[in-house]
Order: C-alpha cells, then structure tokens, then sequence
C-alpha cells in the first residue's frame, strides 16, 4: 500500500520528464488510444519470476525493460528474495548511472532508466520473525539463505532501510486520517526548492546527484555529528558508499525539516535507515 502511493507525494512530472517516459512507452506501443503524453509518473511491479532481459530490456532487437517502463516513477519490487539473484544484480549499473545499456555484437543500445526502487522483503521465509503475536517457524540457515538471496552491493546501493511492523488491529480500525499524500507532497515540494537554490549553476538537481566534492561543501558535520559518524562506521561496518548515502540523506532529512544546518538529530535518522547493513540478520 505504502509503495503504491509514493508517486502521489512526489512533484508531478515537468514537461520533459512526461515526454521523455511518453517516448518509452511510445516505442513499446503501450500509450493508450488517444492518450498523447503521460499525465502520471509510473508505477511498475514487476513479477518475480521476471526475465532478465523483462526488467531491465534486451531481445535481439533491444527493447526496453521494466525499468526503462518506470523511468521518473517507481520501480517496485515485493518479495525481493525470491526474483533470480543474476536478475536482481544486473540492476547495479543502472541504478548507479540512470541509463541502463544494452550492448550486442555490432552495436549497443542505451535506453533512459531513472527510476526509485522500491522493494519489499519479509524477515524471514515464514514471515513471522518480527512479529511479537506469532512464532516464526524457519531454522537460522534458513533464514541466512533467505537473505543471502540479496547481495550487500545492491543493498549497498539502497539509500532507506526501513522495518515496518506488522500493524495492529486498532491502527487499522482507527478513525483517526493520517497524514494526506498532499501534504506530504508540499513537503517534498520545498525540500526539491532548497536543493534547486543550493545546485544554482551546478549541473545537478538532486542532493543524490552530489558528488564526494560536493558532500564536504553542502554537508558540513559539527562535532557531535563527526563523532556519530566515526562510530556508524566503525561500528555498523558502513562502506564508503554507504558513508556518502547517509550524508546525502540527512541533507534531505535536514532540507524537509526546512533547516540550513545538518544537526545530530538529522544524521541519527539518516544512520537509523542503514539497518541492513548492521547484520541483523544473524
Ligand atoms: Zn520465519
């Protein structure tokens, strides 16, 4: 439910952006009668029993895949463990260049692929590991080969790790709205804002986008913050990459709560979201 309605808090496409997926869908021959451009970013879930050359494109004739289908919208994957882990792997080179390449002997093929992965995994194969009401069923190596499924260069490459605990009954029956998907939106609104006045003259839009270079200049520490950060590395085993991630995102964190400086608070949420990396698993 969460997954599907992240299209809905994000800015609504820019004209290039809807030309841009309208051209993808155009050559696939999936625009609908009488629809010239696409008013919506996508949202695509693929099955797990998906072909490699399905999510990310391929044939003799290259085609575009899954991923290219959700170029500017959100590519969702449920059930991470049980896709191919070859097929999941050969998502790193596209989720790190936004293009995804599709090379044959006498030429290669470049097909548009920025997209937010979303993916979804249980604790455990019986799905109960978390759950405080039910006993989970499955022996350690299972559970070790269960996750083992997902490789640490692609969760490497996720920026938020986030356990969502099984709801209860009162949450679901409770007559109290929670937070509407517009309001979250002008959130985000604002916080693409400050990134745009921050990237003036850059070429980059998106605290994602910032370099190694541009993380010392925009993503100054206090002390505290050092501290915390010398301590996530060492103790949850952060990688670079990972170190960069949590940087960009408490930028972001700092930028939805409209605040010019990182503070700690900010940088504690940011590590919070590396939970996979602690090896909770074992
Ligand atoms: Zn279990």
């Amino acid at each position: 439910m969460l997954s599907k309605r992240i299209p809905t808090v994000l800015p609504t496409l820019t004209p290039a952006e809807s030309i841009e997926t309208t051209r993808i869908y155009s050559a696939l021959g999936r625009l609908k009668p009488g629809q010239p451009l696409m008013a919506k970013r996508p949202f695509r879930s693929p099955h797990h029993t998906i072909s490699e050359a399905g999510l990310v494109g391929g044939g003799s004739t290259p085609t575009p895949g899954e991923i290219s289908m959700a170029h500017n919208g959100v590519l969702f994957l449920d059930e991470l463990p049980e896709f191919n882990r070859r097929t999941l792997e050969v998502l790193r080179q596209p989720l790190e260049d936004r293009v995804v390449t599709i090379s044959r002997a006498l030429n290669s093929t470049t097909f548009p692929a920025n997209f937010m992965l979303v993916a979804a995994l249980n604790p455990c194969p019986c799905g109960y590991r978390t759950d405080p009401r039910r006993e989970c069923s499955c022996t350690p190596p299972q559970i070790e080969r269960y996750m083992s499924k997902i490789s640490g260069p692609l969760l490497d490459r996720i920026d938020l790790h986030v356990e969502v605990p099984a709801a209860e009954y009162k949450e679901l029956a409770s007559s109290i709205p929670g937070t509407s998907s517009a309001s979250i939106r002008d959130q985000v609104l604002r916080a693409r804002e400050r990134q745009a006045a921050r990237f003036v003259g850059l070429r980059i839009l998106y605290n994602s986008q910032m370099s190694s270079k541009q993380l010392r200049e925009f993503c100054k520490l206090d002390d505290a913050g050092m501290n915390l950060m010398k301590a996530s590395v060492n103790e949850m085993g952060l990688s670079a990459r990972a170190h960069d991630k949590v940087l960009r995102v408490s930028r972001t964190i700092a930028d939805l709560d409209d605040s010019a400086e990182i503070n700690l608070e900010h940088l504690s949420e940011a590590v919070n979201y590396r939970q996979l990396d602690r090896q909770i698993w074992q």
